[in-house]
């Protein structure tokens, strides 16, 4: 009896999370141009005898704006001209967006894949080390049904 309850919630469910899933989908899909990295100013000496830089100390060339990202454990650097740092700062607030969203779509996805492991009959492997919460929901959901 509990369970054809739980079968019809779940139907329900199940169509507001692909709901979600489409609506989540869509923003992404509307996040526009984003870049992942930071944004760094810097101020160089030319090093030429004559220059202004040489001689004076506390004078630099700049402010020089790259983008910085690591890439497999390197630093990547990439220069970024003056009349495009305003763009590229949108680009990376974009980025944040973008990752809010896709921790959102994994989410909701996950929730999509658990709650169709429920609908067919619940005889899902509970063997997912990795998420110790969810396998000891699991672990409870599957005791009650036991006893
Ligand atoms: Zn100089």
């Amino acid at each position: 009896m509990l369970q054809d309850n739980e079968g019809q919630e779940m139907s329900e469910k199940l169509k507001e999370l692909e709901e979600k899933r489409k609506r989540v989908g869509e923003q992404l899909g509307r996040v526009g141009d984003m870049r992942q990295g930071s944004l760094s100013a810097r101020y160089l000496k030319c090093g030429k005898p004559l220059c202004r830089c040489t001689k004076e100390k506390s004078y630099s060339h700049g402010p020089h704006f790259s983008l910085t990202k690591a890439v497999k454990g390197k630093t990547v650097t990439r220069t970024i001209p003056k009349e495009a740092v305003e763009s590229t700062k949108a680009q990376i607030a974009r980025y944040q967006d973008f990752r809010k969203l896709s921790q959102e779509f994994l989410a909701v996805n996950e929730e999509i894949c658990d709650a169709k492991l429920t609908e067919s009959g619940g005889n899902a492997d509970q063997d997912q080390k990795k998420s110790s919460k969810r396998s000891s929901k699991l672990r409870l959901s599957e005791k009650s049904k036991n006893s």
